[in-house]
């Protein structure tokens, strides 16, 4: 059974390319009918920030990617808090050591920086592996003897893995293919600190070893770590899982990774929800289905012109062989045209309810038959077309609740004529006498009145607008007189030929 997870640490708030690393898990888990679990990876306490798991999961759950196992939803794996798994890692450091593949080590922070510096000097990179472990102060420069006395005095120590040397290590990766690197290159990881702490590396091994897990789809900045990993498991003898690294989301324009500053220089979220001043698209005003949607064509693709995605679409299209080697470049303008079509297969109560709030915060005063469900979904309907989000509502229909106040200025220049004000009171009498102001009978009714009094199209319409709304925008002039109503109508030409 495929077993993937995804595995945070809770240093923050989750950036958008998280989520999308949680989302391609979540993905392939289903299309596999297998689980998706959240492992919280706390080992580093210095870097623990409150409220960080809470985010997490309140993202997941806002994707509509929720997981199978994890914290509060215990399988048989728990627990899912590696802080909670503590007592758990130090006999595998251990057995490391008795196998030979690790070794304490006693440097001071103080001497290794000086041999980084004396490195530096002669212009040479210091790495801590059998190039240097002997001038070094661990066990294998020390007789066990030696090396006991100072565990027993409580020396500091951590353990480090013992990376060998002239090899060449044969890795795959199910989206980048095979791999090689030369053991030389790599450095002896700390895997266990005297604090009693395991390291990333240790405790995402032994987990993942632990928990089952079948595929690891993650970052490609975890690329560089694969190595160590896949030696870690061949030391411990355990078959490993499956490997994915998915590529980097790149900034809009120029090179290199997205970050939270690209998106407060251009004002666009990297965050799924709000995270101390930092807007999530969430608040945004962002639908969840729009950010599944873009986030899953950030670095895989169908391998057809389809871009619209439901959850269930993806769920039954998504492979790894679809995903992308290359970066995959994050597209703001892109999300937004998501947003748009997703808002136009909103459920229009739910749209106009969140209107309805908008307008409450706004304090105006708006008539009675003007503020309620039943006609403001009615104005919903109408606006929605040419809006990209919630926000955008007030904006595209404010005179579907006040009249205006003044007209566009351009607008009345090129449209109000010698005779506009004679012709619109001669509308204006035609309105008055129309008892169905529906929207097919009012054009039929202007229609025919336009050409019986010899008028023109562009002598009546384009005024009739600006009259109405204020500007030369909106939908269908006719529909939003019908909606607006008689009384209305007649009052704002009323208004505007005073
Ligand atoms: N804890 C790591 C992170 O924060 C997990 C990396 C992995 O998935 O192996 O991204």
């Amino acid at each position: 059974k495929v077993r993937v997870r995804f595995a945070p640490s809770p240093t923050g708030p989750l950036h958008i390319g998280g989520v999308r690393t949680a989302l391609f898990n979540y993905l392939y888990a289903k299309k596999h009918k297998g689980d998706f679990i959240l492992r919280i990876e706390d080992t580093d306490q210095n870097r623990y920030v409150e409220g960080a798991e809470q985010y997490i999961i309140d993202a997941l759950n806002w994707c509509n990617i929720p997981y199978d196992e994890g914290p509060g939803k215990d399988g048989r794996y728990g627990p899912y808090r590696q802080s909670e798994r503590k007592e758990l890692y130090q006999k595998y450091a251990d057995s490391l050591i008795e196998k030979g593949h690790a070794y304490y080590a006693f440097d001071t922070s103080e001497n290794l920086d000086f041999h980084r510096k004396d490195h530096e000097e002669k212009g040479k990179t210091f790495i801590y592996n059998y190039h240097n472990r002997l001038k070094l102060s661990n066990s294998l420069s020390l007789s066990p003897e030696e090396t006991k006395a100072k565990i027993q005095a409580g020396e500091e120590y951590v353990i480090r893995f013992k990376t060998p040397q002239d090899a060449e290590l044969h890795l795959t990766d199910l989206i980048r293919g095979d791999i090689k690197i030369d053991t030389n290159t790599l450095d002896d990881k700390v895997l266990f600190k005297s604090d009693g702490m395991p390291t990333y590396h240790l405790a995402n091994i032994v987990d993942d070893h632990l928990m089952d897990i079948t595929h690891v789809i993650r970052g490609e900045e975890w690329l560089p770590s694969l190595a160590l990993h896949q030696q870690l498991y061949d030391a411990f003898g355990w078959e490993a899982p499956k490997f994915a690294h998915l590529p980097l989301i790149m900034k809009p324009v120029g090179k290199g990774k997205l970050s939270k500053r690209d998106g407060e220089k251009m004002g666009f979220p990297v965050f799924p929800l709000t995270w101390n001043n930092s807007i999530g698209y969430r608040e945004a005003g962002y639908f969840p289905e729009a950010v599944t949607n873009f986030l899953a064509l950030l670095g895989w693709n169908p391998g057809t012109e389809q871009e619209i995605f439901s959850l269930e679409e993806l769920v039954s299209a998504f492979s790894l062989e679809r995903v992308n080697k290359s970066g995959a470049r994050f597209d703001p303008d892109k999300t937004k045209w998501y947003n748009q079509h997703y808002m136009q297969i909103q459920d229009n109560t739910d749209l106009a309810n969140a209107f309805m709030l908008m307008l409450k915060n706004k304090g105006l005063d708006i008539p009675k038959d003007k503020n309620n469900a039943d006609y403001v979904k009615q104005v919903v309907a109408l606006i929605k077309e040419r809006a990209t989000f919630v926000n955008d509502f007030w904006e595209l229909g404010n005179y579907f609740f006040l009249a205006p106040s003044v007209y566009d200025e351009k607008a009345v220049k090129k449209q109000w004529k010698e005779d506009t004000a004679a012709i619109m009171t001669q509308l204006l009498s035609l309105l008055e006498g129309t008892d169905n102001f529906g929207s097919e009978n009012l054009e039929t009714q202007v229609k025919q009145w336009i050409s019986e009094n010899d008028l023109s199209f562009g002598k009546v319409m384009p005024p009739l607008r600006l009259v109405i709304v204020g500007e030369m925008k909106g939908p269908h002039i006719f529909d939003i007189m019908a909606l607006i109503g008689k009384t209305d109508c007649i009052n704002r030409i009323k208004t505007a030929i005073a």
